[in-house]
């Protein structure tokens, strides 16, 4: 299992949901939270890693949290810009507009429901999780200059990833 790039298409894809039981997934979402340890990240979602289904690796108190199938049901008003990074968008940071506090529901590692409040960073996390779901990176949510200004480090990237993904096909 690798973190795939920008460049691979199943990032633009729009994830399938996962049907019961849920709790079938807990050996996948393992694989996905030793990945996510081995790239030091703090969010992992199943496309990165070439999966195109609706689990996602979260944050709750700053700590992984696996969610099957999340829906955002909340959102607070009032919203906050903050730097933020990608595993799929390596040596690209960008300040991001998010909601600072959301309720979700979906299923733990257990394939138990559950119904979640978080605020800030962990909010953030979630959000940029639930948008690899829908096939959106977070350079679509930046100004069409501000991406301009990335465009070679994103060419570069993109290069790296058809590069490896031939390998695979070999
Ligand atoms: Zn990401």
């Amino acid at each position: 299992m690798r973190v795939i790039r920008y460049g691979n298409p199943i990032l633009r894809k729009e994830a399938r949901e996962v049907s019961p039981p849920y709790d079938g997934k807990k050996e996948f979402i393992k694989s996905m939270l030793d990945v996510m340890g081995d790239y030091n990240g703090i969010g992992l979602a199943a496309p990165q890693v070439g999966v195109s289904e609706r689990i996602i690796i979260g944050s709750v108190e700053r700590q992984p949290y696996p969610l099957i199938n999340p829906k955002i049901l909340y959102v607070d008003s009032e919203k906050e810009y903050d730097e933020e990074g990608c595993l799929s968008l390596p040596g690209i940071y960008l300040e991001i507009l998010r909601y600072k506090h959301i309720v979700l529901e979906g299923f733990d590692i257990d394939g138990n429901p559950v119904r979640i409040q978080v605020s800030d960073l962990d909010a953030r996390v979630f959000q940029h999780e639930i948008d690899h779901l829908d096939g959106i990176l977070m350079i679509d949510r930046i100004s069409v200059k501000d991406r301009e200004a990335i465009r070679n480090t994103l060419k570069k990237i993109e290069d790296e990833e058809l590069n490896e993904m031939k390998k695979e096909i070999v």
